[in-house]
């Protein structure tokens, strides 16, 4: 058991506490202002999260320079950086033993006690940054609320964030922040860490060929004459490349973990291209996901709250279960609009929280997270769960070959099995099928899929 004192108790600071000790770390805490309660508590481990060490009363001590006790948003404001070594201890020597008897390939080992690290926050603490504000600062997705310039889809990207400006590339930060303190606090790391396999399929569109009316049809081989062939083979046999049975059913072993986000727009236009809703397959295979997988709502992009109503109770009619999870269609998050409407549409958990530029963890953590509403500055049960990479960042926006790709994929592994947590990723059908553009990407996705 913990006991942290500070000098002002703040919402923000106890968003962070919760992240920290109640789902990280899964140890209880109790946070006081009284110097009386806290020396009391002698059979706990003692936090000092004060403007100066109290000396009289112990413990461990981390700087605290007010940036939890606002209650309002700074557009302006930037934390500074700060680059720190690990210092060898015995629970972090323990846990290097642990991961390299799992990944004795792992190359950040070698270099743990070598390397320095990013973190914001610096101060004058014994860990020479202030981790809550840290968490606070990435979790609550605290730059996205400032100016920045959007992409030409209206999306923050990496290149407008605090970690590109500093050189920071794809590095679960918070996570090996986390794991230094935690060793610091005499925590067995060994036993908190686990590591979850976590692939997601979006389908935007269900079929290469089939499932569209007449018209677009015809103005499909027009526009593609090349394949009138296929699609005329297509035609007669029904075998689509992009189809279910041909891609995610054979690519992916079935489990509830997985999740299949189908979007289900009624209209199509430049951002939604699905099928007709009534065609019998569509709603056939999407009935089928749901025996084996989890399936999420995938809202259509560049629509209104109203539309993702409709799509939700369709998708809920389809599958005859309730639909929690979401993920927004070209990633499209705003915040804290995009949240508000998924929250009020009934959704409890987000999974867009990566950036489609480029690979590595938006938020610098690979853990799910709540979400903090930092314009009615209050935590929420809303859950988001972080993505590292997307197919289509790695092979259109990084124009990668597949073997490149492997090796970057294989970086952000690294960090995850070093630090735990999710190495969740984004597929798509057509990504899935061999018969598609990305015909030399499956035995990466294969090997991706089937790691453990
Ligand atoms: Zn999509």
């Amino acid at each position: 058991m913990f006991i942290i004192l500070t000098d002002k108790v703040s919402q923000r600071l106890k968003y962070a506490l919760e992240e920290i000790f109640v789902h990280r770390l899964k140890k209880p805490y109790i946070l006081t202002e009284d110097k009386t309660t806290f020396g009391s508590h002698a059979n706990h481990i003692k936090i000092q999260y004060t403007s100066v060490f109290l000396e009289e009363l112990g413990g461990f001590w981390i700087e605290n320079k007010g940036f939890l006790e606002q209650e309002y948003i700074d557009y302006n404001f930037k934390p500074e950086l700060v680059r720190y070594q690990i210092v060898k201890n015995q629970i972090l020597l323990n846990h290097v033993g642990f991961i390299s008897r799992k990944f004795p390939d792992n190359p950040i080992l070698k270099t743990l006690f070598i390397e320095k690290y990013p973190a914001y926050f610096p101060n004058k603490g014994m860990l020479t940054f202030d981790i809550f504000s840290m968490f606070f600062w990435n979790l609550s997705r605290y730059e996205e609320y400032q100016n920045y310039i959007p992409d030409k889809h209206g999306r923050f990207t990496y290149s407008q964030s605090l970690d590109s400006k500093n050189g920071i590339h794809s590095v679960p930060y918070l996570d090996l922040a986390l794991i230094y303190f935690a060793s610091l606090l005499n925590i067995d790391l060994c036993s908190l860490w686990h590591i979850e396999n976590k692939p997601t399929v979006d389908i935007d569109i269900a079929y290469k060929y089939l499932g569209r009316g007449l018209f677009r049809t015809l103005f499909s081989a027009i526009k593609h004459p090349r394949f009138l062939q296929k699609r005329i083979k297509v035609f007669l046999t029904r075998d689509d490349p992009y189809a279910w049975n041909n891609t995610i059913s054979k690519k992916l072993n079935p489990s509830k973990s997985i999740r299949i986000f189908w979007l289900c727009s009624s209209k199509t236009n430049y951002y939604n291209k699905q099928v007709s809703l009534d065609y019998k397959r569509f709603i056939i295979d999407i009935k089928n996901s749901s025996n084996n997988f989890t399936i999420g709502l995938h809202p259509s992009a560049n629509t209104s709250k109203s539309k993702w109503t409709a799509e939700k109770i369709w998708l809920q009619k389809i599958t005859n279960q309730d639909i929690h999870s979401s993920r927004q269609h070209f990633l499209l998050l705003t915040l804290p609009e995009t949240y508000n409407d998924l929250i009020s549409i009934g959704i409890k958990e987000d999974w867009s929280m990566g950036y489609s530029d480029d690979i590595g963890f938006r938020a610098a953590t690979s853990y799910s997270f709540r979400w903090f509403d930092l314009k009615n500055n209050t935590s929420t049960p809303f859950v988001i769960h972080p993505f590292c990479f997307m197919d289509v960042t790695l092979k259109n926006y990084l124009q990668l070959k597949s073997d490149e790709a492997l090796a970057e994929i294989n970086k952000l592994y690294d960090w995850i099995s070093l630090c735990g947590g999710m190495f969740c990723y984004i597929l798509h059908n057509e990504s899935l099928s061999s018969d598609s553009e990305w015909n030399s990407w499956q035995p990466i996705f294969e090997q991706i899929i089937n790691r453990e």
